[in-house]
């Protein structure tokens, strides 16, 4: 059974414990804050990695994402293969004035091509300013803080594991054309003193022949 007025003791206390601590005011711009790495500052396009599939454009609660795009041809890859056809992005804006900062558009992103960067310092005069186009969206990527480092005891990721395998590859492949170079010049220097002493070994008979 709890005592009458606990709670209101309890209530009591926690301000009393917060009326008694030491306020600090941060010095702000003079001193930058201290954000924590995942502060949801501004969006980052790295747009080497869009598809252009306008998944995040869909999803986005406030409509703030703007894409344009158009279709390309690629050529067959080897002969007699067919034609691909490619979205090429023309445009990629989002609306910070309009945008609630719900990540929405960055969790459901599936080639890793929007990020959040803490950077928070794009107040503008003008309210049309806040439509970041794909060349401010893109600068953005300079500010995102690198991925924290994996769990000693995790998996290591797929896409680590491939870049990993093809590095191998080629470093083989370069060890192979390497060691093959070796070959070829220590094969072409034998032949070279081959050569030469054949024509030592004929020069005293060309002598032997003039006297
Ligand atoms: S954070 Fe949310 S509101 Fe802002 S652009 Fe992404 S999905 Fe839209
Ligand atoms: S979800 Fe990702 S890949 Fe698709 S359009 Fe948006 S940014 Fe590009």
């Amino acid at each position: 059974m709890s005592l009458p007025g606990r709670g209101l003791a309890k209530g009591l206390a926690v301000t009393l414990r917060t009326m008694t601590r030491r306020t600090v005011t941060q010095q702000y711009p003079e001193t930058p804050p201290e954000l924590v790495p995942r502060s949801r500052g501004v969006i980052a396009l790295f747009e080497e990695n869009c598809t252009v599939c306008m998944l995040c454009a869909r999803e986005c609660p406030d409509w703030c994402i703007y894409i344009d795009s158009h279709k390309e041809t690629v050529p067959a890859a080897a002969p007699g293969g067919r034609e691909r056809s490619r979205n090429v992005l023309d445009r990629f804006a989002i609306d910070f004035s309009l945008c609630m900062y719900c990540g929405i558009c960055v969790e459901v992103c599936p080639f890793d091509a929007l990020f959040w960067s803490p950077e928070f310092e794009y107040a503008e005069e003008d309210i049309r300013d806040l439509v970041h186009e794909r060349d401010r969206l893109r600068e953005w990527m300079w500010t995102v803080p690198a991925p924290p480092a994996l769990d000693p005891r995790a998996e290591e990721p797929k896409e680590v594991a491939a870049a990993r395998r093809t590095a191998d590859k080629l470093a083989a492949a370069q060890a192979a054309q390497a060691a093959e170079a070796e070959r070829a010049a220590q094969e072409q220097a034998a032949q070279g003193r081959d050569a030469q002493g054949r024509d030592a070994a004929e020069q005293p008979r060309d002598g032997e022949a003039g006297a």
